[in-house]
């Protein structure tokens, strides 16, 4: 490059990739491969020690998992990062390396529903445990601190409801007790908010969602922000303690600013396996190059669409922060100034049945649990995703019997307008 620092747009087409050194191909390649030959016996002793970084199996490492990782490290502005399975692995493996048993982290209660499954049912097994905060109350999080918290855990925007969080306000507390901030970004992409640099340790993403882009492949990555001093108490042990399956190294000793990636990999991905494939990998890659550009639509298209649900007779209430009446804009002009997403919930006033009948009634939308594809969808979770809960706690859950949950995709604004048009005269 030239004597300045590359803009997004051009991180996200060239970041982490250069012509194939071997063939000249241009598009990174597609290393469908489980395994790489060694030169000699020394050179594998010393990628099994961790003194030469090289890739021995791709559960380990693979050339098109290292190309998505360096660009999604450049895109939020990270040390490091570990390309997985799924949003799901990203997860696991981002507290594997940080949690013992016994251990607790303080989680907004505003999450994706697979998160709220994944913290309160699944990791109990590990003996980890959640304590739930109020999103929009900073004082919760403070008030579930103890000596076993090992971490915060927040959605910069949250899903369903498309809200944005005060990162800045939550990274303070958790700084101020010595914990690192885990940032679950897929709802924003780095292309709206970047939290490292409001503070957060770590980035979590589902690559499925908005960051691939088109619907077609699964993945998740952990960001390594690479500024968390892992030594300062004795209570990150896998980063800070003698590893002894690699002849008693210290990972923070010997990996420094990118040590929490490192023991996601060699810890985590390697005894654990959620590995993505290398077919994944380059699909996801070939959709970050267009991030800038479906971002931006899909948060212009979403604003139109809120604008004109909040005008039609049927529609009781829209719920979206990039309209300038709504109690979540401040927030949204100060971390996401270029648009507000396309994911956000509205209420219909005929409730249930209304919500039912709206569903089946859509044409271009897709009825289906997903959220960032070009593609728009819709899901009513009352009759779906939450059905098994009662009246009271689906209001609770922000999933009321009238909620309705869009993601608005990159077809022009009109005809999805149409559509939603044509879906409420049937209400
Ligand atoms: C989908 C999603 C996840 C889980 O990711 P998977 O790729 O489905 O495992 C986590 N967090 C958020 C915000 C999501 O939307």
């Amino acid at each position: 490059m030239p004597n300045q620092q590359p803009g997004f747009s051009t991180l996200a087409v060239h970041a982490g990739a250069a012509p194939d050194p071997t063939t000249g191909a241009r598009a990174t390649p597609i290393y469908q491969t489980t395994s790489f030959v060694f030169e000699n016996a020394d050179h594998a002793a010393a990628l099994f020690g961790l003194q030469q970084f090289g890739n021995i199996y791709t559960r380990i490492t693979n050339p098109t998992q290292a190309v998505l990782e360096e660009r999604v490290a450049a895109l939020e502005g990270g040390a490091a990062a570990l390309a997985v399975a799924s949003g799901h692995a990203a997860q696991l493996l981002a507290f594997n390396a940080i949690m013992q048993p016994g251990d607790n982290f303080v989680a907004a209660r505003k999450l994706y529903g697979g998160s709220i499954n994944q913290f309160g049912h699944a990791f109990k097994n590990f003996d980890w445990h959640v304590r739930w905060a109020d999103t929009a109350n900073t004082a919760s999080f403070e008030a579930g601190i103890d000596e076993r918290t090992r971490a915060i855990f927040i959605e910069s925007l949250a899903n369903p409801g498309g809200t944005f969080v005060d990162i800045a306000a939550i990274a303070e507390v958790a700084h101020r007790h010595g914990l690192p901030l885990i940032v679950d970004n897929t709802m924003a992409s780095p292309y709206l908010v970047r939290p490292l640099e409001h503070g957060a340790d770590i980035v979590i993403h589902s690559l499925t969602k908005f960051l691939g882009g088109h619907g077609n492949s699964m993945g998740g990555i952990i960001v390594d922000g690479g500024t968390f001093d892992w030594s300062a108490s004795g209570n990150y042990p896998a980063l800070s303690q003698p590893r002894p399956e690699y002849g008693g190294v210290v990972l923070h000793q010997a990996f420094g600013n990118i040590a929490f990636a490192i023991a996601t990999r060699v810890l985590g991905l390697r005894d654990l396996g959620p590995a993505i494939s290398p077919f994944n990998a380059f699909m996801i890659l070939t959709g970050i190059e267009t991030l800038p550009l479906r971002m931006q639509k899909h948060s212009e298209n979403a604003l139109a669409v809120a604008n004109w649900l909040k005008g039609h007779p049927k529609v009781g209430w829209v719920s979206y922060a990039g309209l300038e009446d709504d109690p979540n804009y401040e927030l949204q002009q100060r971390y996401s100034p270029k648009g507000a997403g396309a994911v956000f919930t509205f209420g219909l006033k005929g409730g249930y049945e209304a919500g039912k009948t709206f569903v089946e009634s859509l044409q271009l939308f897709s009825h289906l649990a997903n959220i960032g594809d070009t593609r728009s969808l819709v899901i009513h979770p009352a009759s779906t995703t939450h059905r098994q809960l009662t009246e009271d706690q689906l209001v609770a859950a922000g999933a009321g019997p009238d909620v309705v949950r869009l993601s608005v995709g990159i077809e022009d604004a009109a005809d999805i307008i149409a559509d939603l048009d044509q879906a409420l005269s049937k209400v």
